[in-house]
């Protein structure tokens, strides 16, 4: 079988979520063969060997990372010339896609974006106008590249022993254009990123105001969730941007997301709609979001929240 090529997405020898869905796809289609761009392999090999990655190519010269993105291209396209795989698979994130459409002019192959699912014969599958169509469109010159949505698959684990190859490649003078002089680590706090949580709460134009946002904070962390907001809301200035769950946000599949003062427009489902359970707070028996739930509640939200968040509190 043909080896698919999976670029590891990671941060600080942490692997991301995404990463273990392609390593799930790629087993689907071929075999899965991990790149590995960086330092700190060490501490995912574990990970990666744990979700299938048969093989693992390790480049970790320090240079490939000193650039913006370019670099990891030149890699991958080294890789295809010599590997010859089935196909490569890239997380569809706004670094993965700029890797792709470089890595796609490189090869003069075709690429596929935003993909949330790749059948056997490598069609890719497309989830278009907020979920409301599926496209389906196949790579038709060259090696396909394929940036999959975060989310769009489950991961299984499926432990594997991987062989290991080093690789390095000369950086050309394009590919050192954008060197990296500074790296500033994103403030984090104690709740769980919103793409990787496996519990999700999420807050709409119900909520009201910024301030009240508190309550949807307290529900999250007295479940030890991620927080969430539909656009009225990150527009409305409420909460910030990187917190919106959609079509032009985030998309999140938790193992349970709740939605509180969220109507439920197509636009927000395209963001959620794949997660396990579904539960909405929401005073309007009609709202679209009860069409999607496991469990709804027609109330008002600044009776229910805090009775929900006080009642999980005590139970824990
Ligand atoms: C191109 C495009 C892209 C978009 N992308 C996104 C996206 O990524 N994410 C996204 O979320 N939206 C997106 N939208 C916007 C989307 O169409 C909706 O406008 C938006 O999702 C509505 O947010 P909402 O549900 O919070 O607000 P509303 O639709 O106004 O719903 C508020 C809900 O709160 C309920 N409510 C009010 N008060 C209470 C209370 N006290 N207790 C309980 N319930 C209460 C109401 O009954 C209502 O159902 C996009 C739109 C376009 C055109």
């Amino acid at each position: 079988m043909a080896e698919i090529l999976v670029l590891v997405d990671h941060v600080d020898g942490e692997v991301k979520k995404v990463t273990l869905e392609l390593l799930t796809l790629a087993n689907r289609l071929g075999e899965a063969a991990a790149v590995y761009v960086g330092s700190g392999y060490e501490s995912v090999k574990d990970k990666l060997a744990e979700y299938g990655a048969g093989k693992v190519y390790v480049a970790a010269d320090e240079e490939l990372t000193s650039y913006v993105v370019a670099p990891t291209a030149a890699l991958l396209a080294q890789l295809v010339g010599e590997k010859s795989p089935a196909a490569v698979l890239v997380a569809a994130t706004g670094e993965g896609k700029e890797v792709a459409g470089r890595l796609a002019v490189k090869l003069n192959s075709g690429v596929l974006t935003d993909v949330v699912d790749v059948s056997a014969d490598l069609v890719g599958e497309h989830s278009i106008f907020g979920g409301a169509l599926v496209a389906h469109a196949k790579v038709k010159t060259g090696t396909p590249i394929i940036a999959v949505r975060p989310n769009s698959i489950a991961p299984e684990a499926a432990p594997a022993t991987p062989a290991e190859e080093q690789v390095s490649v000369t950086l050309s003078d394009t590919d050192k254009a954008a060197k990296i002089v500074e790296s500033v680590v994103e403030e984090k706090g104690e709740r769980p990123d919103l793409t990787e949580a496996a519990i999700v709460v999420s807050g709409g134009r119900g909520v009201g105001s910024g301030d009240n946002f508190k309550i949807i904070e307290g529900l999250a962390d007295s479940l030890g969730a991620a927080v969430g907001a539909s656009r009225a809301a990150t527009d409305a200035g409420w909460y910030p941007h990187q917190f919106q769950v959609g079509q032009t946000g985030k998309t999140v599949s938790p193992q349970l997301y709740i939605a509180v003062g969220i109507s439920g427009a197509i636009q927000h489902r395209a963001g959620m709609q794949t997660s396990k359970t579904i539960v909405a707070i929401n005073k309007d028996a009609e709202a679209p979001i009860f069409e999607l739930v496991d469990y709804g509640v027609v109330g008002d939200l600044f009776q229910i929240t805090p009775q929900l968040t006080e009642e999980i509190t005590k139970r824990k």
